[in-house]
Formats: structure tokens, sequence, C-alpha cells
């Protein structure tokens, strides 16, 4: 069979389970759940993907679905297709769940549903057998870094170490084997096309801070107090009076919030507890830019007498997207969207976890239209469910035959060219060292 016949098998195998992959999206849409407490979803994978014949592994860092397919035409690299989990706490959004907040408002839902519907066109169309080396169909528990105090205290627990599904999964070894990955995330973006790959994506750091000072009656004795509020409110000051010097070239992104803002009103606040990310395009970028922050957040301390504790811990690493395989996907979209609809994303200022694979190996990381509104806003909604779920699973599907097919000849020319900048080794010891707790005394 050659590999156009594969493919339009493994594509008419898909708009066959069209129906089951659009539910599967909206059934997942309608029961978010946050990062590393995915457990409905994960099993919702795992009933899945055992349906098709294939024999998922879940539990892998608390909540990640794996599933291996060998290729049956002979050895070759392991490429995964990953798909992630969860949701994020959105205020507002209609969909919120009304016990955890938490809403598929940047389409993880679909990633899983495109993840499950590549798997199930690959082995009804039988592909395997004219694949060589293996592919991984990987369910990724916690992309959004967020509900930072949960999981601060898993950590302390010892059920996590890094606070991110992907960088968590690397340390346990659970990408050791794979040579190569790929996911597809949605845009609500108009000037992102159909489709398209993105160059490069910022990477970040995240901050939790803390100010302590010294509780007293508000009406009767403020004067024995130390407001922790007013020491954070010209912390978050100096944090915006520095922007301007941060240089547009390195894209840098401080977006501090105030998670506990006093304990009740008529006590002067003696603890006030914010968090951040410091992102950039680089990690030197971000390492000057978060020295800058450190400072501001003290300024807030030694203007009241407060102390502060700036905890920093690893976030994730810049993205860099393989242009080989980019080149595959712009073929493919051709094909499944049409070349007009293709468009070559610039850099993008969000982060994702893909940028920790892509330290360790080529990674593609494009983005599928499909969505309206505005990402982790309370509007943003999936409105086109053929391209957000059919097409996306198609263009992963597509991927495997590029890498795969002709005795991987199409993933062997990727690990020729690709120069990933880091041993995984080299990737822990890097991020381990970046966390550091510092307290200051104003
Ligand atoms: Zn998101
Ligand atoms: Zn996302």
């Amino acid at each position: 069979m050659t590999k156009t016949e594969l493919l339009r098998n493994v594509n008419a195998a898909i708009d066959k389970r069209a129906s089951e992959i659009i539910g599967l999206g909206e059934t997942i849409r309608r029961h978010p759940e946050l990062g590393f407490k995915e457990f409905k979803t994960a099993r919702l994978v795992e009933d899945t993907m055992r349906s098709i014949g294939l024999a998922p592994k879940g539990g892998l860092a608390i909540t990640g679905v794996r599933a291996d397919a060998a290729g049956r035409a002979g050895d070759g690299p392991t490429f995964a297709l990953l798909g992630e989990l969860d949701g994020l706490v959105v205020a507002g959004h209609p969909e919120g769940d009304p016990t955890t907040g938490a809403a598929h408002a940047c389409g993880h839902n679909a990633q899983v549903a495109a993840l499950l519907g590549a798997a199930m066109g690959l082995l009804d169309a039988q592909a395997l057998d004219a694949l060589s080396g293996r592919l991984v169909f990987f369910a990724v528990p916690a992309e959004e870094y967020g509900d930072i105090e949960w999981r601060v205290a898993q950590a302390r627990s010892g059920k996590l170490e890094f606070l991110g599904g992907k960088p968590e999964l690397l340390r346990l070894g659970h990408f050791d084997d794979v040579d190569l990955a790929m996911m597809i995330h949605l845009t609500s973006r108009p000037e992102d096309g159909k489709t398209g790959v993105p160059a490069s994506n910022n990477g970040c750091l995240v901050k939790t801070i803390r100010y302590v000072g010294r509780a007293s009656h508000a009406g009767g004795a403020p004067h024995l107090g130390v407001n922790a509020l007013y020491a954070a409110q010209i912390g978050l000051a100096a944090v915006n009076a520095i922007r301007e010097t941060f240089r547009d070239e390195d894209t840098i992104r401080v977006h501090p919030i105030i998670t506990h803002g006093g304990s009740q009103v008529n006590v002067i606040p003696a603890e006030v507890r914010l968090e951040t990310y410091v992102r950039g395009r680089t990690v030197d970028a971000i390492l000057d830019a978060q020295k800058k922050v450190d400072r501001a957040f003290k300024a807030g301390a030694l203007a009241l007498g407060a102390r502060v504790e700036i905890e920093t811990l690893p976030g994730y690493m810049p993205m860099t997207c393989d242009a080989t395989m980019a080149r595959h996907h712009e073929a493919n979209a051709a094909r499944l969207v049409g070349a007009e609809h293709y468009r070559q994303i610039g850099h993008r200022t969000g982060s994702t976890d893909m940028g920790d694979l892509s330290m360790v190996m080529p990674i593609l990381h494009p983005y599928v239209g499909g969505a309206v509104g505005s990402g982790h806003g309370a509007d943003f909604k999936i409105v086109d469910l053929q391209l957000a779920y059919v097409m996306n699973a198609k263009a992963l599907a597509a991927m495997a035959v590029d890498m795969l097919a002709d005795g991987a000849a199409g993933a062997r020319d990727v690990l020729k060219t690709a120069k990933p900048p880091m041993t995984r080794e080299q990737y822990l010891t890097f991020q381990r060292g970046l966390a550091r707790r510092e307290t200051f005394e104003g």
C-alpha cells in the first residue's frame, strides 16, 4: 500500500467515527477537571483506548494515560501523540464546574478527542501493518499551571516534584523511550487560520509571594499593626513600574494575582499571598526579569516594615517547534483544509510544558481553529466541531503516517537534523536549580 492510500484509509476510518469523536470531545467539555485531578477524563480515555484494542496504562504522574502500539513493518523510532486532560478556573465561565470552577476554556477537550480519534483511525485502518517503530498515544495531565497552593502541598507530601504534567512525566521517565512528540492545541485567534505552526512560545518561572505583617485592631489600634496588604500593594505597584525596563523582543509577561488578601475586615492584614508567572522568550530574559520582580516585591516589605517570602518554582521552558515536522504538517494542512488556510505563526507569548519536551526532543505544537472567544476567557467556545475535533484527529494521524511509514524514514529524517539543547538529565538538573526560597525582612 502506498502512503497516499494509507492516508486515505486512515481518513476514511476517522470520518466513519466522526460522530463518536465529536461525542467524546463534547463529553469531556461538559466534565472539566483541574490538573492532576482529571480522574473522570482519564477513566474515559482508558475505557475508550481499551475499546479499540489498546492496552493503556493509567496513573502516570497521578492521572496520565499511555498506550503503546508497535508498528509491524520493522524497528524504528518511537513517536508520541499527546492530548492534555485538564481545564482551568475562569471566573464567569458558563460551563464552569459548580464545585471546582474548572472549565475547558482553551479546548484541551478537543486535544483528547483528537488523540483518541487518531488512534481509532490508525487502528481501524490497520495502519500499524505499514508503520515501523512505535506509536504512543499519551493523555497527559496538568498543562495549566494553576491551583498552585494545592500542588505545592502535594509536592511537600511527596506526591509530585514538578508542578506541571510533562515536567513530572519527564522526571518519572515516562518519556525516556520517546524520540519525538506532537500535540495540537486549539486556537480562537482568526489570524492563526484553520491551522498553523508557531515559531516559538514563551517560557516561564512561577512565584508564590507571601507578605507577613502584624495583626492589630483596625479601628482601635492600627498603629500597632503592620499592614501586609499595603506592603503587597506597593510590591505590585513596583512590579508595574519596572515593566518599561523590559525589552520588547524578550516578550516578558508578569501578571500577579492576590490569592489571600486578609483575614477579616476589622483586623489589620497580617498575611497576604500572591502568585505570579514571569514569562519570557528566552531563559536568560526570564532570569533577568525575575531579579527585577523579586526586587519590586521586596520594596513593598521595606516600605511597611513587613516580611516577604518569595518562593520560585520551576515553570515551563520556552518552546521551539521542529522545522522538519512543521513542513510535514504544512503539507498535511494543504490536503486537509487547503493551503490558503495554513498560517506560519510567529512567536506566541503564552507558555506550555511542550516547551519542556522541546528541550530534550524534536516536537511539534501546531494550532487548529474551530473556536471563538478569548483563550482562557469566559467566552471561549468551540463552534466548528469538524475542524476542532475531526480534522484535528486527521492531522495527528497523518503525522504518524509521515513519521513512521516507509521504514520510519520521516522520523529518522527529523532525528538526523534535530538538535535538542539538553539531555534529559541536564533538563532535570536545570529545572531543579531554579527552585529557590528567599525571605526578606523589610
Ligand atoms: Zn490554556
Ligand atoms: Zn492549553
